[in-house]
């Protein structure tokens, strides 16, 4: 056996081992408190909320650990298992070789995955989520998203796949700059599309019509100095209870979306925090932060595919037989994760000290004490534990825990409010 076969099964194992063992600690935290509400939440949280929350984040992080065994199982089925290879034989067999053929044998992996991955999404939705009472999405809502995530899929998946497979079979041993290039431009074209064309497929997008609540957010966004083209409300309600609000676009095209769930929860000062929280991370350059570290890490990606590719070990040693670039490509994308999940804790921590940051903006903004409240209302409609445990926390939550972080925030209020 390929020592590098070697080496990828033990990163795949490895890896499961440690999320097993983190989900194992967070189930078990979330029971322990099952029945303690942590100090500061007693009054605005009851006993069943609470057991409520216990239970829901012990039954989705189990079903989450069961879901990464079986992922994993596809993945090296796909890999060491020869199911690439298979899906290469069969698309050269059918489209022939070229940009067409690989295209064919990209899309034909991933419609696999995704049929693969079905069985948890129905469960989720129909199971999970129903049993605690968050799902509002009908069969007929399902079956529509999943077509048209399918068709865009299709059509999107197969032009960026064509691109990339284009330029390597054309721009020589250098191409993974130019495929560097127009992933950044494709990443920068999704940003502009997202809110335009592609998310009112999924949703209607409305503008906000409460005047009292648009002067509010107004005078927030003239104090910050800050400009935003419109501000939208989204039928999130009519797939889930789940409540959020966002922010998308680029530059002076900037929206603002408010899911209709979350307006329903909360009051317009609460509102009018979430939004400063929420414009906080354009005004302290998170965003572009962050969009320059993806470009960063995906320049170090193509840089290593761009070499990787050229190894003969590299598809011997993961199932494929004979060289290809859409094999390169497939071998990339499933392989890759299994070794860079190491880097996941470093990315949430640097997450949860933007959070902090733009709590503390808020708090300057507008008002701390109203974005605690929000965040306690947000936590209990969304059954967010409040007992996770540190070491689970501190690897994979992008946010801070709840208690520390409404802990900071009570404090912000109380020192802003005596001068
Ligand atoms: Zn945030």
């Amino acid at each position: 056996m390929h020592p590098v076969t070697v080496i990828f099964v033990i990163a795949v194992l490895v890896h499961l081992f440690v999320e097993a063992w983190l989900s194992r600690r967070q189930v078990a935290s979330v029971l322990r408190h099952r029945a303690d509400i942590p100090a500061g939440f007693e009054s605005v949280i009851s006993p069943q909320e609470h057991a409520r929350a216990a239970d829901y984040s012990a039954a989705r992080q189990r079903l989450g650990n069961l879901e990464m065994i079986y992922d994993a199982g596809v993945v090296l089925a796909l890999t060491l298992g020869g199911g690439i290879a298979a899906l290469g034989t069969w698309s050269a067999s059918v489209v022939g070789a070229g940009v067409w053929g690989g295209t064919a044998h990209m899309l034909a992996v991933f419609a696999v995955m995704s049929v693969l991955g079905l069985p948890f999404s129905i469960y989720r939705t129909f199971v999970l989520e129903q049993r605690f009472g968050f799902n509002r999405t009908g069969p007929r809502t399902f079956v529509a998203d999943l077509l048209k995530g399918w068709l865009l899929g299709l059509i999107l998946g197969g032009a960026v796949a064509a691109v990339v497979l284009w330029i390597m079979a054309g721009a020589g041993s250098s191409w993974w700059i130019a495929g560097w290039l127009a992933w950044l431009g494709v990443a920068l074209l999704a940003t502009w599309a997202w809110p335009r064309l592609i998310a009112p497929l999924f949703n209607r997008f409305t503008p906000l019509e409460d005047t009292s609540l648009r002067a509010r957010i107004d005078a927030l966004l003239a104090r910050c100095d800050f400009h935003a083209k419109a501000v939208y409300v989204m039928d999130g309600s009519r797939r889930s209870a789940h409540g959020n609000a966002y922010f998308t676009g680029l530059g002076r095209e900037k929206r603002i979306v408010f899911f209709d769930t979350l307006l329903s929860s909360l009051g317009p000062v609460q509102i009018e925090s979430v939004l400063a929280h929420e414009l906080a991370h354009f005004k302290l350059r998170h965003i572009p932060q962050r969009l320059a570290a993806g470009a960063a890490m995906s320049f170090i990606g193509f840089a290593l595919l761009g070499w990787l590719s050229t190894q003969d070990w590299f598809y011997a040693a993961l199932g494929v037989p004979s060289r290809s670039n859409s094999a390169a490509l497939l071998l990339f994308l499933l392989v890759t994760p299994a070794f860079t999940w190491i880097v996941s804790p470093l990315l949430a921590a640097w997450s949860r000290r933007h959070e902090y940051e733009a709590d503390a903006f808020a708090a300057r903004h507008s008002d701390a004490l109203a974005l605690a409240e929000a965040l306690v209302t947000l936590y209990k409609d969304n059954a967010t534990t409040l007992t996770p445990d540190p070491i689970y926390s501190a690897f994979h939550d992008s946010h801070p825990p709840p208690a520390a972080r409404i802990a900071r925030l009570r404090e912000l209020g109380a020192a802003l409010a005596t001068p």
